[in-house]
């Protein structure tokens, strides 16, 4: 099905505001054709929303973080209400001609997953204002206390909103600058993922429209098939306008250490020990990345280490063609300050890094959630956050990491020279909620392997990259999923899900039946969902 097709628009540069006699209002200039009908036709829902054709607004949404797709939608959705997104979705779903819908949170996605070639992109972001209504807090009047938050506030709003109650949610992601219902639609993993669970699982209720254009509330304990279905359901099922979500006391400062390991077994068991360790006993956050010889050991992720350490940590990557960075935090208040060195001295001393390669920081714990901000900004400054990122994200099944070292880390990428991340990130599979969407490796523990490098001269080179990888770990028949998957073919689709596949297709035939919701996931469209390349 295609919806409003693109010969209909002859766009100007010069963007016009008008009403169609009423609340709606169209933004951009376009000829008669068959879009005005169709724009008619929403227009006669009475909405207060804008439905925007104006070139810029449409090129915006025709791409994403990862600039490496194109998809032009025919407009661009700013809503004012929910019930006006729930509108929308309700008038495809009865059309003759249905349209496909993506909600757009940041568009931090890479592969095209937030946008409807042809379709609507629903600009979430315009129901943020100054995001303080969307924001509820819950606190000690609740058992368990719990914040309120709209699918398209960002974390970094939440936490703020949150720690002036002195609480915070538990499980995060590395960057705050995502909405809730976007990464609620994937899982939403960091260092805290191996004590409570990925985002999904630190949710108590969501609010959804589904596919149909009907607004539910559902829990475990209510519609629990379509809570379920959204937690992790890459947005094929609904789209969360509202998320009920765990907090608990927040802790004022984060006593924040790197460990570098030239060994990537001794790495990895230390990991692994770590994240079998109760939160008194160990860390409340674990990470890991791996520092090639031709990368940076400081990168957007954070600014850490001073200028000296930079240097003794490359010359070792140098020496060893790439080094290994175990990274924890322990979080502590003014109660517990007396003991905190005694605390991780314990930890850190049970650990194989390298002897005179353990660096330490104290940060106060909104820095420490807020860290890749920084990066961000300096990238910014620089002119390089905008540039394509062909990112690859992989869990990998514990008992073939060390392979995975082998074939990946030491042989493909070997002269790795590109910027970005490599994180290597241990979990334990008993705290992802297999009720979900999501799928994870069939193993108790596994790691989310973060390939996040940016094409700064040019992203073709580091795809074939990733697809050599891909191949490896098929020729050597290890059974990874990928994470914020992509997939461009139906027997690859059916794969991920794995055993889950079948209960995936039942839950799209029945909460969105018609196909209409995010089909730049590239599931179940096929004309919808088409991206070009850029
Ligand atoms: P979008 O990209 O806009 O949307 C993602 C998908 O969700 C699309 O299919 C979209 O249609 C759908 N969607 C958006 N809003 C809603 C909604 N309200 N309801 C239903 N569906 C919706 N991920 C992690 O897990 N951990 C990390 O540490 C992490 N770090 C990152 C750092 C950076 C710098 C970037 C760019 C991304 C990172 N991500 C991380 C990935 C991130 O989780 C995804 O990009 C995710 O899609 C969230 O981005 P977004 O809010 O912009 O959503």
């Amino acid at each position: 099905m295609v919806f409003l097709p693109r010969t209909s628009f002859m766009f100007s540069s010069v963007v016009i505001v008008f009403l169609v006699g009423g609340l709606l209002s169209i933004v951009g200039q376009h000829k008669p054709g068959p879009a005005v009908s169709l724009l008619q036709e929403i227009h006669s829902l009475q909405l207060n929303s804008t439905v925007c054709v104006d070139p810029e607004a449409v090129d915006r949404a025709s791409t994403d973080f990862g600039l490496i797709t194109r998809a032009v939608p025919a407009a661009v959705f700013r809503p004012s209400s929910d019930r006006d997104i729930a509108a929308l979705v309700g008038f495809s779903y009865a059309s003759a001609r249905p349209f496909g819908i993506a909600p757009r949170g940041r568009g931090h996605s890479v592969r095209g997953q937030a946008l409807a070639r042809d379709g609507v992109v629903v600009d979430m972001g315009a129901l943020r204002g100054d995001g303080q209504g969307r924001i509820r807090v819950c606190g000690e009047g609740c058992r368990p206390s719990y914040v309120d938050a709209g699918g398209e506030q960002l974390w970094i709003d939440v936490l703020r909103e949150t720690m002036k109650h002195g609480l915070a949610p538990r499980s995060w992601t590395d960057y705050l600058y995502l909405t809730v219902g976007g990464t609620l639609s994937n899982a939403g993993i960091s260092g805290q993922t191996f004590l409570y669970g990925p985002q999904i699982s630190n949710v108590y209720e969501l609010d959804v429209i589904t596919g149909k254009g009907e607004t539910v509330t559902c829990s475990e304990q209510h519609e629990a098939d379509l809570f379920f279905a959204v937690l992790g359901g890459l947005a094929q099922f609904g789209i969360i306008t509202r998320a009920r979500i765990a907090i608990e006391p927040a802790p004022t400062m984060v006593r924040w250490v790197r460990l570098i390991y030239k060994d990537f077994a001794a790495f990895t068991g230390d990991q692994e020990r770590l994240i079998s360790l109760e939160k008194k006993k160990g860390f409340n956050y674990v990470e890991g990345s791996v520092i090639m010889a031709n990368s940076l050991a400081d990168n957007w992720r954070s600014s850490f280490y001073v200028e000296e350490d930079i240097t003794r940590i490359s010359r070792l990557a140098a020496q060893y063609g790439a080094v290994y960075c175990l990274e924890g935090g322990k979080y502590y208040d003014h109660a517990t300050a007396p003991s905190i060195d005694q605390e991780l001295k314990s930890v850190v001393d049970a650990l194989r890094y390298l002897p005179g390669f353990e660096f330490r920081n104290d940060v106060s714990y909104m820095h420490f959630l807020n860290r890749v901000r920084e990066g961000e900004a300096k990238l910014q400054s620089r002119g390089l956050w905008n540039v394509p990122h062909p990112w690859l994200n992989m869990l990998i099944p514990r008992s073939r990491i060390l392979e995975f070292d082998r074939g990946v880390f030491k042989s493909i990428l070997k002269h790795n020279n590109s910027v970005g991340p490599i994180l290597i990130c241990a979990m334990n599979r008993n705290k992802w909620d297999q009720r979900t969407s999501a799928v994870v490796p069939d193993e108790d523990v596994f790691y989310a392997i973060g390939l996040l490098r940016s094409g700064v001269d040019g992203w073709r080179n580091l795809e074939e990259q990733n697809e050599e990888i891909l191949r490896f770990c098929d020729g050597a028949g290890i059974s990874y999923r990928q994470y914020l998957p992509h997939y461009t073919s139906l027997a690859e689709w059916r794969k991920h899900f794995g055993a889950k596949w079948d209960v995936f297709v039942e839950r799209k035939m029945r909460y969105d039946p018609r196909a209409l919701l995010s089909p730049g996931q590239r599931i179940f469209t096929s004309s919808f969902g088409q991206h070009q390349s850029m």
